[in-house]
């Protein structure tokens, strides 16, 4: 069983001029898959993340995660789907800006589970990506690397199977970018999978599968 996989994706974004990001991509993700994206801006790498999440249809092809074709659920069930697979670190800070950095990762833990957040563990990640005497500040009261950090933790605080992470390194120095990939090793080693978009060759290192965005292809990047 895979956690994902991509059977001849396209996906065409139409504003005025057609932009084609993607263009009869195949890809499969398994348990225990590290996978790293790289390539120029503008090339679909979100886009890429975006579909493989459910969170964007494609134009073409078929999408499937844990063997469900996305197309053969309604948007409820794929809604559900997403949130007990995967967690997605976003490019874009899309944070609740009305609730503090601790109210961000209960409503994480919380949404859709009718569970009570579990306080321990929101400390615990809080500790770990260096905001304990933030908690109660609201995303806007951040610096760009501690909302950095805040998303990281929204993406992992639920243990996902799968984590979509769109340049997860970015904002942070070389301490903290280290610390996020021990992060993402971790969840290699609990059975799960990572994909992750990077413009950091020193960091794409540590996947086991490197790819390349390039013309709509997603492309074995094996002299890196
Ligand atoms: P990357 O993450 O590699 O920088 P994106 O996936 O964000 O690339 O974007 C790929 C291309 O698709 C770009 O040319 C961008 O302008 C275009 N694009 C992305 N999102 C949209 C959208 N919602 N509507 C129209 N065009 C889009
Ligand atoms: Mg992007």
């Amino acid at each position: 069983m895979s956690l994902c996989r991509l059977e001849k994706v396209s996906k065409n974004y139409e504003m005025g001029e057609v932009v084609c990001p993607l263009n009869k991509v195949s890809l499969t993700v398994e348990k225990g898959d590290f996978l790293a994206v790289e390539g120029p801006s503008g090339t679909g790498k979100s886009t890429l993340l975006y579909i493989m999440s459910g969170l964007l249809m494609p134009s073409g092809g078929e999408v499937f995660l844990n063997d469900h074709n996305l197309h053969s659920l309604a948007d409820r069930k794929v809604t559900e789907l997403r949130r007990d697979l995967i967690g997605f670190v976003f490019q874009e800070t899309n944070l609740f800006q009305a609730l503090t950095v601790e109210g961000n990762l209960r409503f994480a833990q919380s949404v859709g589970k009718g569970k009570k957040p579990d306080e321990a563990k929101i400390a615990l990640f809080l500790e770990e990506l260096g905001l304990s005497a933030r908690r109660s500040f609201l995303p806007s009261q951040l610096s760009v690397g501690q909302r950095r950090r805040l998303i990281i933790a929204r993406a992992l605080i639920n243990d996902p199977q799968l984590v979509l992470a769109d340049e997860p390194t970015n904002d942070l120095d070389e301490i903290w970018a280290g610390k996020v990939m021990g992060l993402l090793a971790g969840v290699i080693q609990r059975g799960g999978a990572v994909v992750m978009v990077t413009h950091n060759s020193h960091w794409a290192a540590c996947a086991n599968r490197r790819y390349l965005m390039q013309e709509g292809r997603l492309v074995m990047n094996d002299k890196a």
